[in-house]
Parts: structure tokens; sequence; C-alpha cells
């Protein structure tokens, strides 16, 4: 059989597997378009691979974990957080935010420094059947942060830098009582403490972290930070700064 048949077979028989998942292990309701729709990105991101690195993770059925069951794990805290809207930070392939935005119906921003992955998440919505409201933006995320101050109710980061720089880099570009999740497999004690000691001077503070297993069995933590003040450093300090020479 031609490829693209064979891919829309196992995404027939596929369908549904993921919103049961999210339904009995998580509680979180996926409507079946919504599920055919992130089903529907992530064959293109696996197609898209062949071109462009996007990511390592191209076998279906470990990509639908750790892609697309991962990425709506952190659903409810979308969702709960205030209105207004969503940034995904160091999107690459647009994990999680692609899954997030067609789940939230957030307005949302996809941000990454790779122009050329930026062009390839754009070029793949494009061919999705949504009514999105999405916007790019291929940059640095402190350069977004002098653009759009206070400008998102709600920020995600995974696999991205140390809680450490993303306090750092995500504060600006909330706003007050605005949340930021972050994706980790695990939390070490020196990590929380690094975040204890700069938290406040960033106007930052550590709300929740919610620990659980994957379906495959990988840790996740989602770390959960609120806005909670201004910042008693000048935020966005200069490009670099945040990743390379952390404030704690
Ligand atoms: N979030 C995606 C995921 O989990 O599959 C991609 C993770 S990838 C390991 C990290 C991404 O963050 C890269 O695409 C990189 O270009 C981007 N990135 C890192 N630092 C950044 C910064 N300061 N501004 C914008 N993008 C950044």
């Amino acid at each position: 059989l031609p490829g693209n048949v064979l891919l829309s077979l196992v995404k027939e028989r596929h369908m549904g597997l993921l919103a049961d998942t999210m339904r009995s292990t998580y509680g979180i309701v996926i409507a079946p378009e919504k599920e055919k729709m992130v089903e529907d990105y992530l064959a293109s991101v696996i197609k898209m691979n062949e071109k462009l690195n996007l990511t390592r993770i191209v076998h279906e059925q470990e990509a639908r974990i750790l892609h697309l069951e991962d990425s709506l794990t952190a659903l409810p805290l979308v969702e709960d957080a205030l209105p207004g809207r969503y940034a995904d930070l160091g999107t690459g392939g647009g994990f999680p935010g692609i899954p997030l935005a067609i789940a939230s119906e957030r307005p949302t921003l996809l941000v990454d420094s790779v122009s050329k992955k930026i062009a390839a998440v754009k070029a793949m919505v494009s061919d999705l059947a949504w009514d999105s409201d999405i916007a790019y933006y291929a940059g640095r995320i402190e350069d977004l942060a002098r653009e759009e101050r206070n400008g998102f109710a709600v920020i995600t980061a995974r696999a991205v830098t140390k809680l450490v720089s993303l306090i750092e880099l995500a504060s600006p570009l909330l706003c007050m009582g605005g949340r930021l999740i972050c994706y980790k497999a695990s939390l070490g004690k020196d990590e929380v403490s690094s975040v204890q000691a700069i938290q406040k001077l960033v106007g930052m503070k550590l709300i929740a972290s919610k620990e659980f297993a994957l379906s495959n069995g990988d840790p996740r933590t989602l770390v959960v930070f609120e806005r909670r003040g201004s910042a008693s450093v000048k935020l966005p300090r200069r490009v670099g700064l945040a990743q390379h020479n952390p404030l704690a």
C-alpha cells in the first residue's frame, strides 16, 4: 500500500486511543474533532521530520505519548489560568503549544529562536482544517519580552532551559496573576533552592508542583509559577544572560 494510505489506516486504528487515555488516566476530556486534529498535526510532524530535524521521537506510539499525551496533561492548568493569551516558549516542533492551543482554544503565540522550525510549524498548522487564533514569533524570548510586556495570561515551556532561567524569561511576559507551567522529568532539590533564591527578585512564586507518570512509565512533574509582583532587577536582561548567567 502507498505510504499515505498506510498512514491513514494506522491513524484510523488509533482514533479514540488518545482521548481514552486522557480521560481514564487524567480525567481530561478531549472532543473527537480535537483528537483528530492533534493526531493529524503529529502525522505532519513525523513526515516533516524527514526533511527538518524537529524531534528525535518519531516512532508513532512513542510520539503519541511523548508529544500528544504529555502536552495535554497541562490542559486543566491552562484552562484554570486567567483569561487571556497563551504562549509556548521554545516550541520546537509545536509541543506542547499546538495540542494545548487546539484543546484550550486560547489565542496562542508560538515562540522559537530557530526560524526554520517556526516556518515548518506554521506550514503544518495551515494544513489543518482549523480556524485558529494562532501567531508565531521567530526570535529570542528576551526580544519578545521587550515587545509584549505583560501580554500573556499563561505560558508553557518544555525542554527549553532550567527553571531558574525560565522564571526570569517568563516574568516580564506575564500579566499580574499570570502563570508559567514548566514540564520537567523530575524536580531536583538544587533546582528548587535556586528558584527559591530568586523568585521574589523576578516577581514570581512557585505555587504548585504535580508529579505523575506518563502511560509509558516516564516520570513527569508539572511545575507552576505565578507572577506575583514587579521584578527588582530590570527584565529582560541582555539576550543569553538568563540561560548562561542565571541569577542563582
Ligand atoms: N518544546 C519543544 C518540545 O518539548 O518538543 C522543543 C524543545 S527543544 C529541546 C528547545 C527549543 O527551545 C529549541 O527549538 C530552541 O530553539 C528553543 N529555545 C531555547 N532557548 C530559546 C530562547 N531564548 N528563545 C527562543 N527559543 C529558544
